[in-house]
């Protein structure tokens, strides 16, 4: 016999995953005065979070965590606030206070998902939406009302009425699939390994210091409480021979300790094993397929080693929320938003994937990669913009001309001498 049980009370929005994307979405739609729900199929408890994330926030995002009523986790208990360095072939690229252009105090943060996560779905339960855990969205159907959820949740099956559904259901989207919003898929050739220390002597300016050693990028992040991660994007065949979960901490270790401005690692106690993966590549979707918004990974999910999968997951939920802010859901309105979201991710957040996705590659010319870097490096503006880019607070269309424009002088400078 059946166990399935139709829900008869409509929702107005079905967010279908309940992590960063789906939590931050349900918040800005219940904030709107919607009937919302958030589903994930995961069982999650208090401490309920997601393990293979390195949480570098970029500082564009850092301010949705306050709209979403969470200012609290930018308290030092909580987390770092940070501002990146990088150590690259053609020198150090840093600048003073926070990142700009920006409001003041514009920072990063080193905001771990053991504290991130739980706020998040506190938050989603504080504005009154309802979070239904262990609880997954097996497939959607459209019908002259809206959206209809077929859910399972390991006793039995829940039929949910919907006018608006969200797939903020990762990189793997079950939604995508069934609703056939194809993944372009671009290649990744770098590993990743990373694990969490204390005993490590980080800058006192709590800087999260980013070192390109040949190909890779190492990682140094201050968290609270004086623990530090260590992470390293690698050259894939640079940690293929480091065997056995001992061997790999040791080479691990030794290797940030044979860096330029790494702090030592002599003292340092593993809190964690390593963590990591061998293969990662870049994943693009359409924003928005038939009448449903894709937010987060189900949308974009990039090289991690650009960090910026939870920022854009939170800018994402944001640049939809926005364009419903003065729309119904009835369907003329809903049309209009989905467009108006489709274009404003397109317009914020894809302009960004090329360079990630192109620095995703090991082979590049090193000679004309360190004229780059002494171009920035000497020069303290293009420096800030270098980090307003990687914190996402600059177009990349901007940047670029900028540093054409350095590389051109530094060129006729070269050419008079
Ligand atoms: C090694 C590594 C390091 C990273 N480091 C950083 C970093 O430093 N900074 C940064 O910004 N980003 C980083 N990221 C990326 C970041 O972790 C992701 O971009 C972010 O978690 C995406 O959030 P999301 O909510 O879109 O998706 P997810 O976190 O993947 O959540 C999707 C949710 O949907 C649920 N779900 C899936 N299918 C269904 C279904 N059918 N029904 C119900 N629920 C469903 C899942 O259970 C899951 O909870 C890193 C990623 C990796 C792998």
């Amino acid at each position: 016999m059946s166990t399935q049980k139709f829900d008869q009370s409509q929702l107005d929005v079905a967010v279908v995953g309940g992590s960063i994307a789906g939590c931050a979405t349900a918040i800005r739609f219940s904030q709107m005065g919607y009937r919302v729900a958030v589903f994930d199929k995961k069982a999650m408890n208090d401490q309920s979070h997601k393990r293979l994330c390195t949480h570098f926030i970029q500082p564009h995002s850092v301010p949705i965590l306050a709209e979403l009523g969470l200012s609290h986790l930018y308290e030092p208990d909580s987390s770092v606030l940070t501002k990146a360095v990088f150590v690259t072939p053609g020198g150090v690229v840093e600048g003073p206070g926070g990142y700009v252009p920006g409001p003041p105090d514009s920072y990063a943060l080193n905001l771990e998902r053991r504290v991130l996560d739980p706020a998040l779905r506190a938050g989603v339960r504080a504005q009154g939406v309802q979070y239904l855990d262990a609880t997954t969205v097996e497939r959607i159907e459209e019908d002259d009302s809206g959206w209809i959820l077929d859910t399972s949740n390991g006793t039995g099956s829940q039929r949910f009425r919907a006018r608006l559904v969200v797939a903020a259901d990762g990189r793997r989207s079950r939604l995508a699939k069934e609703l056939g919003n194809a993944t372009e898929s671009h290649p990744n050739e770098r590993a990743a390994l990373f694990g969490y220390f204390s005993g490590i002597k980080t800058r006192p300016d709590n800087r999260s210091v980013f070192i390109m050693n040949e190909r890779d990028l190492a990682c140094v992040y201050p968290l609270v409480e004086g623990r530090t991660q260590l992470v390293l994007f690698a050259d894939k065949a640079r940690v293929e021979g480091w065997q056995g979960a001992d061997g790999r901490l040791q080479e691990f270790l030794n290797y940030f300790d044979g860096l330029p401005n790494a702090p030592s690692m002599s003292d340092a106690v593993p809190e964690t094993g390593l963590l990591g993966y061998s293969d990662y590549p870049s994943q693009i979707r359409q924003p928005v397929s038939g009448s449903i918004p894709f937010v987060g990974d189900a949308a974009l999910s990039l090289d991690p080693m650009s960090g910026v999968g939870c920022g854009f997951a939170l800018v994402s939920a944001d640049l939809l929320a926005r364009s419903f802010a003065d729309r119904s859901l009835d369907k003329t309105d809903l049309g209009d938003g989905l467009a108006e979201y489709q274009k404003r991710f397109e317009d914020v957040i894809l302009p960004h994937a090329e360079g990630i996705c192109g620095d995703s590659l090991v082979d590049k010319n090193e000679a004309s990669r360190r004229r780059m870097f002494q171009a920035i490096s000497g020069n303290q503006e293009l420096s800030q913009k270098y980090l307003a880019l990687t914190g996402r607070m600059l177009m990349p269309g901007e940047f670029q001309r900028d540093l054409m424009r350095a590389l051109m002088s530094r060129g006729a400078a070269g050419l008079k001498r």
